[in-house]
């Protein structure tokens, strides 16, 4: 029998206790708001307030809202600037063309469609499992994706088998944790029997959104495999990881699960240096180590969001001055076609000033 969270208590140990039972994540699921009107209604502001025009029911229409109710409650009343409703609530700014900002800006359809899995860097295949997520967030680089092009995971999979040179699969989506704990076990199982796989990566949002999804079922299926997983987790903001973020966080790492994060730099919700180091500091609070922080893909409806490279440059030497270099996420871009992800920040050392030769130092004595 495999070693799994459930049945590998050592002795004299004691397991973090979470506060809600297996499964409820269904329901907190099946009971995502996406009326925009309740929305508004629960944080006591209007569509008035927080500046909504004829064209936000266009944005509206094109990619719903959708969001856990646990993650409404973080919402601070009567702040139309809070940085978790900017994150999730349609506008009219959505609506508007952008130069540059385009439906698939790092070009994964097509390769998608090739193989059923995106071929990310050398040696990492991306799998995504599904489209669905608990959220939708108004900025995501795969808000107009064809997802029903990419639902053929055994397809991809196979795909992967027959490669020798992936040593980790990553998977996504959409999120790839609301699939259920037995669609999961199938998934890992298939990926760890591939001899060339080394690491999984799962990339997810809920440990966040809605952390009810970190119960005993899900720790059983990821801890104790054969090969060690990693979960990212998709936080932007410090406002989002509350006491069970924190619970849930901590139970995977319990269970042997390394924990990243990933935060995209989004404007008006997290482009400050408190915010920054905030986040990056409650993330360690909660067992996780800030790992990237992106620009904005330009994905089409997302302009607004988006902060310039020299902007971003300039926080991060601010927050490389406020914190130890391990909670410093390094700045990435991501470019279409690329061998790696571009890094922005720490820069790279400059070369060192080149020292004249001495002989030159003494003919200059000389003249
Ligand atoms: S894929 Fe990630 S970023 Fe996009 S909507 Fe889903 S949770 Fe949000």
């Amino acid at each position: 029998m495999r070693a799994s969270y459930s049945n590998c208590e050592a002795p004299g140990t004691k397991r973090i206790e979470l506060p809600w039972p297996i499964g409820a994540w269904r329901d907190e699921l099946t009971q995502c708001l996406s009326s925009v009107d309740e929305l508004l209604g629960r944080i006591g502001l209007t569509r008035d307030d927080v500046g909504l025009g004829p064209d936000a029911e266009v944005a509206e229409q094109a990619f719903r809202l959708r969001v856990p109710r646990g993650l409404v409650s973080r919402i601070r009343p009567g702040r139309p600037q809070d940085p978790i409703l900017l994150q999730i609530l349609p506008t009219d700014s959505e609506t508007r063309e952008a130069p540059g900002f385009v439906a698939d800006p790092l070009g994964e359809e097509a390769r998608v469609a090739d193989g059923g899995f995106v071929q990310k860097y050398q040696g990492r295949a991306l799998v995504v499992l599904t489209g669905a997520c608990a959220v939708n967030c108004r900025y995501c680089f795969r808000r107009h994706f064809p997802y029903e092009r990419a639902g053929d995971v055994d397809r991809a999979l196979e795909s992967v088998a027959s490669d020798p040179t992936i040593s980790e699969v990553i998977l996504s989506g959409g999120d790839p944790l609301v699939l259920s704990d037995s669609r999961l076990e199938g998934i890992l199982a298939s990926v760890e029997r591939l001899a060339s796989i080394r690491r999984i990566r799962i990339h997810t949002r809920l440990p966040v959104v809605l952390p009810q999804r970190v119960d005993t079922g899900l720790l059983d299926v990821l801890s104790g495999r054969a090969v060690p997983i990693v979960v990212v987790i998709h936080a932007n903001h410090a406002q989002e990881l509350s006491e069970d973020v924190r619970i849930a966080c901590s139970a995977m790492a319990e269970a042997g699960i390394t924990l990243l994060n990933q935060t995209v730099l989004l404007a008006g919700i997290n482009d400050d240096v408190e915010s920054l180091v905030a986040l990056s500091e409650t993330l360690f609070d909660c067992g996780v180590l800030p790992y990237y922080l992106h620009l904005l893909d330009k994905v089409a409806g997302a302009a607004h969001f988006d902060v310039g490279e020299e902007c971003a440059r300039t926080l991060m030497a601010e927050v490389s001055a406020r914190l130890p270099g391990y909670l410093v996420p390094r700045l990435v871009r991501e470019v279409e076609g690329a061998r790696s992800k571009v890094v922005l920040s720490p820069n790279p050392p400059e070369p060192e000033p080149k020292r004249h030769k001495k002989s030159s130092h003494k003919k200059a004595r000389k003249r």
